[in-house]
């Protein structure tokens, strides 16, 4: 997988100040500015996150490009309703020799493996039986303009495309703003995400944390900050979760 920061609000954390100061104080945006200096942009910022003010983090945002994810992952992304995506459309790319996402547990199992792998094939044979076939009755008319021919494929990659696998790999860009991030990390950092998720969701921490380390200090699954949000249904693993989070990552 390939996760790319492409872009964020530049001096977020003046801007998540400026926001804060202004809800609380008689002044106007021109005096706030004279008197806000880097330490108190610090304070801002800490306060706001203990006090569950979250409201001025949805001023700043952060667009990623996300690579070679499947699509069982992008759809538990999309389900992050507070959010921008734009994805690589199966309707318009015909995809010949289709990227596949092999999980972890079926890569190292001989046996899965060879399962998963013939399933893929037989899938992208499929695929090109089906768009053949979906295009041999219109292709019999000779005097087909080129747009008509696109317009024939196009029409077949669409309904044939619906014997691709969850494995299949896609592209994505994301955009969510400061407060939905950090939700999207509380949610998918946490060990009971699936695998692709919660790394793909540790790849985008890694990389806004490279721009904003304050901002994402305690960012990661609820349990870094308190009991674990999951009750019951808890991995049980806190501290090695928390350990794993403080230490930076480190695989
Ligand atoms: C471990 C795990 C297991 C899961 N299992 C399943 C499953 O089995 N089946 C399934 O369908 N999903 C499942 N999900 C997905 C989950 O239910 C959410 O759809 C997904 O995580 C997006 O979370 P969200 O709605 O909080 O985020 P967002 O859509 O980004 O919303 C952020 C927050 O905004 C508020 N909000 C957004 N929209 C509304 C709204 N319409 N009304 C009121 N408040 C709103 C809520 O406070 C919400 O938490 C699972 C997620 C996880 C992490």
């Amino acid at each position: 997988m390939k996760v790319e920061l492409l872009n964020y609000t530049k001096d977020g954390d003046k801007l998540i100040a400026q926001a804060a100061k202004l809800c609380y104080s008689e002044a106007g945006l021109k005096e706030i500015n004279e008197n806000l200096s880097p330490e108190e942009v610090d304070r801002f910022v800490h306060m706001l996150t203990s006090l569950g003010h979250m409201s001025p983090m949805e001023h700043i945002s952060f667009s990623f490009y996300v690579e070679g994810i499947s699509r069982a992952c992008s759809h538990q992304l999309v389900r992050h309703r507070l959010a921008s995506y734009s994805q690589q459309s199966q309707r318009y790319v015909r995809l010949d020799d289709f990227d596949y996402v092999i999980p972890p547990a079926i890569e190292k199992n001989p046996r899965a493996r060879e399962v998963f792998i013939e399933a893929i094939k037989r899938d992208q044979e499929a695929y090109e039986d089906l768009v053949q076939a979906l295009m041999e009755e219109g292709m019999k008319d000779k005097n087909l303009t080129d747009k008509e021919k696109n317009a024939l494929e196009k029409r077949a990659i669409e309904d044939a495309r619906y014997v691709f696998p969850n494995a299949c790999a896609t592209k994505v860009m994301v955009t969510m703003n400061l407060r939905s991030l950090l939700h999207f990390f509380e949610m998918r950092t946490c060990l009971r995400a699936q695998w692709e998720i919660r790394n793909l969701a540790i790849e985008m921490l890694k990389e806004v944390k490279k721009v904003y380390p304050l901002l994402f200090q305690e960012a990661g699954p609820g349990c870094l900050r308190g009991p674990c949000p999951e009750g019951k249904m808890t991995c049980g693993k806190i501290k090695e979760v928390r350990a794993y989070f403080q230490g930076g990552q480190d695989d």
